[in-house]
């Protein structure tokens, strides 16, 4: 590796970084391939999950790596916040139990059981009142990985003619279920042909289409801010029919980034400026930002660029057209959220919350995606608070308001909560994100052939991250994984 303007200092502090790192990691990884400290040099783009994921098994195989991410934390979205009032709080707060790559990983590191995690559906009790209104009674939606006909006929409110059409779901769940690994969307290339709403209003007829995306689809999508007759189906099917649970892991969500980067020598406040075209060696240099605001560069044998999907366009020189349309068509959305923090004497005494279906015919819930009041829980340090999420259709409304998240939601959430009064507030946190990936139809396909381009052969650069996979941790982390025996198989 070629290092210019690399002071001897910072030499020195990334030796003994990664040392450490060397240490710890040598009680858990096995026997490389190359001879140590021999192996070809890596340098990882992104320490999200699937960077993290990608260096892992690189070093396994004996790859010198070095991972460069511009925060000052590992572990990108799937991180928890780790300051201030929502101490633990979290963008992605579960996963698939379709995650096999995730789960062996967790199991490799010894940390299985904290990766795994309880049911979804127990968060869900309509008899409690916690659970769906769409202002004919409230149920059980259902979670993110089981489409279940039975639970979902009983949704109070859907016609007969609909209940009874249901079946006519299973033979085309039962098909995706056994040829798509929801993991790597690559594998459902076939079914990126129309968008979820459109094969809904096709397999039912189109009033018993647009009752199930009312219903059930528009709730499901909400979360993730997408719109059901542009989302690809396969984007979201993959995961409904795959029939195993939505589960929060036992240690929370951070647990396996955490550790992978407790063993992995991550270099946090680097920021990548850009990466060049290949040299006449094919090699391809990296110009960044050092934590102290230094530009430097390195020209290491294999880079993964496992950033934001919507960054790579305008942070690397030399794409394939494929790669750049790809780039080009990767965009995010929005779900906003806010919290307000409560003085603890002013916490509720148990938990409340809300939840409806865009369509509702109250005005006031159609806006509301969803609200929680819940009391604090001092063990884990976390005050009392009241949470508000807008709903994806109200979304841009809000956007194009000028007003602060806090101010828009207060109308909504008095109505919902009378008890929250503004002189019982500590602090308000706007929880919004703005880094949800979202798949439109045609999408899955691009991906596919940059996968196919990339595996061709040797490559100075590759791709890995949601962006080549799916949209949640276990499609990143099974994209990093997948992507490095790919580089270890060109290399060997
Ligand atoms: C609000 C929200 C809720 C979600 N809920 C869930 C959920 O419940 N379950 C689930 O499974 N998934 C969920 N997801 C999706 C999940 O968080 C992502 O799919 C996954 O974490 C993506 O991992 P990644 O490694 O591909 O990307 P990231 O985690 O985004 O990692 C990319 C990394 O690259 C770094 N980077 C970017 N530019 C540079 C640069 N120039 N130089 C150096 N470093 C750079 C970034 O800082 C980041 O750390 C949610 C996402 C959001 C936003």
């Amino acid at each position: 590796m070629s290092e210019s303007k690399f002071s001897v200092d910072q030499q020195r502090r990334m030796l003994i970084k990664g040392l450490g790192a060397t240490t710890l990691a040598s009680t858990l990884m096995p026997t490389s391939i190359f001879a140590a400290g021999r192996g070809p040099t890596a340098v990882i783009v992104g320490a999200g999950i699937a960077g993290l994921s990608a260096a892992w098994e690189l070093r396994k195989a004996g790859f010198q790596v070095s991972i460069f991410e511009k925060e000052n934390f590992p572990g990108g979205r799937m991180v928890e916040l780790t300051t201030g009032p929502l101490h633990g709080a979290t963008h992605a707060e579960g996963v698939f139990n379709a995650n096999r790559e995730m789960f062996a990983l967790g199991a490799e590191l010894g940390i299985e059981s904290q990766v795994r995690g309880e049911a979804y559906n127990q968060v869900w009790s309509p008899e409690s009142g916690l659970g769906l209104d769409n202002g004919h009674g409230i149920y059980d939606p259902g979670g993110m990985s089981d489409f279940n006909i039975e639970v979902t006929r009983k949704i109070p409110g859907m016609s007969p003619e609909t209940s009874n059409k249901l079946f006519l779901l299973q033979a085309d769940m039962d098909e995706i279920n056994a040829t798509v690994d929801p993991c790597l969307l690559e594998t459902g290339i076939a079914y990126d042909n129309e968008s979820v709403g459109d094969y809904y209003e096709r397999a039912l007829g189109k009033a018993s289409g647009k009752e199930i995306v009312n219903y059930k689809i528009d709730t499901a999508c909400a979360g993730w801010g997408w719109d059901p007759y542009s989302t690809s189906k396969i984007a979201l099917l993959s995961w409904l029919s795959s029939k195993e649970k939505f589960v929060y892991p036992r240690g929370g969500i951070a647990t396996l980034p955490e550790k992978l980067s407790s063993v992995l020598p991550v270099q946090t406040g680097t920021t990548v400026r850009y990466i060049t075209s290949p040299d006449s060696n094919g090699r391809r240099t990296i110009h960044y930002l050092a934590p102290n605001l230094e530009r430097r560069s390195v020209t290491p044998d294999v880079v993964v660029c496992a950033v934001e999907g919507k960054y790579l366009a305008s942070m690397v020189q030399g794409l394939t057209p494929k790669q750049e349309a790809l780039s080009n068509n990767c965009f995010f959305t929005k779900q906003p959220v806010v919290y307000w923090i409560l003085d603890e004497k002013h916490g509720p005494e148990e938990l409340i919350m809300g939840a409806y279906t865009s369509g509702h015919p109250d005005p006031m819930k159609a806006r509301t995606y969803h609200w929680v009041a819940m009391p604090g829980v001092p063990e884990l340090n976390q005050p009392p608070y009241v949470r508000y999420s807008l709903s994806r259709k109200h979304t841009p409304e809000w956007q194009n308001s000028d007003m602060a998240i806090e101010d828009y939601c207060w109308p909504m959430i008095k109505q919902l909560y009378p008890q929250l009064e503004k002189s019982h507030i500590v602090d308000i946190v706007d929880h919004s994100s703005d880094s949800l990936i979202h798949m439109p139809v045609g999408y899955i396909n691009q991906m596919g052939e940059v996968l196919r381009e990339q595996r061709k052969g040797k490559k100075s650069l590759y791709l890995a991250g949601e962006y080549v996979s799916g949209a949640h941790t276990g499609a990143a982390c099974a994209s990093g994984r997948s992507v490095a025996r790919e580089i270890i198989g060109h290399w060997i």
